[in-house]
């Protein structure tokens, strides 16, 4: 349920209906715009049923919500949210470019790749230190040794760190590394994992499970923000069909919808989602027109020698010329990077 405050509606009129909800064992969560403010109720609205709070002077009107999602719902929030992940902003206004390799393998090629992404105007470096491979024999990731090479690496560059995590004893050990925690497809409903990420405060990017519809997508980065953290980024990165020609099929009208729907950014990720590298460039292209807050991509030195994901990497050379290209595209979208 939300409350619709009047234009200009007195503070103490805001007050005394938060008040009301509180008093009944509820939340009320502040979303206050230029001239609005909306008062969004969580928990079990039905105790307010006889409270008449549309009678309370300054209230506009009362609506029902009935998505399930309610922190993470625009009619909750309707401006679109700007994530800080320390002083770098993902939002309105940016196209905020998340690049660098699959797996942390080496510190030589931390180093060499956090240059080459930050000169070609990258602002996040990636790479994964806990890897979630099909295959138990695949390469696993190089777990605390690869945060300290990722943290290195980015601070000699001047980047942001993001890693996935992919369990409560990896969370544990890269909040002392990362930036920003990425939790992957395929923990996308891990729920007590979730839950952990919401109550730690460093911000989430939060990517679609493989299977998982918007509406159950959206839920889970409930779960986050209800433990308490707000700071979460979505990514859309390709969904399981029938379609074989690429990894995954990349979902984009997820995009325009998760807009509509809520006031996270939502991040493209065009590298996962095609598994083919000469595919990642057009899709990113794409990703902007549609209207995508930024894009993560998969950056290797030397991608036929990758431990993971080679395939869809691209070279430094790929990647400065594909920033390049892209930055029409972001003016186009009101968007600079
Ligand atoms: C990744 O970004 O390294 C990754 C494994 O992605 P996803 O969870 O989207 O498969
Ligand atoms: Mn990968």
């Amino acid at each position: 349920m939300i409350i619709i405050m009047k234009p200009g509606a007195a503070r103490e009129n805001i007050d005394t209906v938060v008040k009301a909800i509180s008093s009944k064992g509820l939340q009320a969560h502040l979303s206050q715009g230029d001239q609005v403010t909306i008062v969004g109720v969580v928990g079990d609205k039905t105790r307010l049923m006889h409270d008449n709070l549309e009678l309370i002077p300054g209230v506009d009107k009362i609506l029902s919500v009935t998505e399930t999602y309610k922190l993470a719902n625009k009619k909750f929030h309707p401006q679109d949210s700007t994530i800080l992940v320390g002083d770098t902003p993902i939002g309105p206004g940016r196209l905020t470019m998340m690049a660098g390799p699959c797996a942390i393998e080496n510190e030589d090629m931390m180093m060499k790749s956090a240059a080459a992404v930050k000169a070609a105007g990258a602002s996040f470096l990636r790479g994964g230190a806990y890897k979630p491979r099909t295959s138990p024999y695949a390469f696993q990731g190089l777990e605390e040794e690869g945060l300290r090479y990722i943290r290195r690496a980015a601070d000699a560059a001047g980047l942001k760190v993001i890693c996935e995590i992919t369990s409560q004893r990896a969370l544990d050990t890269a909040v002392h590394y990362v930036d920003m925690m990425q939790i992957g497809a395929r923990n996308m409903q891990n729920f007590e994992l979730l839950k952990e990420a919401g109550r730690s405060r460093i911000p989430v990017l939060l990517k679609r499970g493989l299977n998982a519809t918007i509406d159950e997508w959206l839920n889970a980065a409930e779960y986050i923000i209800s433990e308490g953290n707000p700071n979460v980024v979505l990514c859309e990165r390709g969904i399981r069909t029938y379609e074989k020609a690429t990894r995954n099929t990349l979902d984009l009208s997820a995009v325009p919808v998760i807009r509509q729907k809520s006031h996270l950014p939502v991040i493209v990720d065009p590298s996962h989602a095609t598994g083919v590298r000469e595919y990642v460039a057009p899709l990113a292209r794409a990703a902007v027109a549609a209207g995508a807050d930024g894009l993560m991509i998969e950056v290797h030195p030397c991608p036929s020698c990758a431990l993971s994901d080679g395939p869809q990497s691209l070279t430094f050379e790929q990647f400065e010329a594909l920033c390049r290209e892209l930055k029409p595209y972001a003016a186009l979208a009101g968007r600079t990077f």
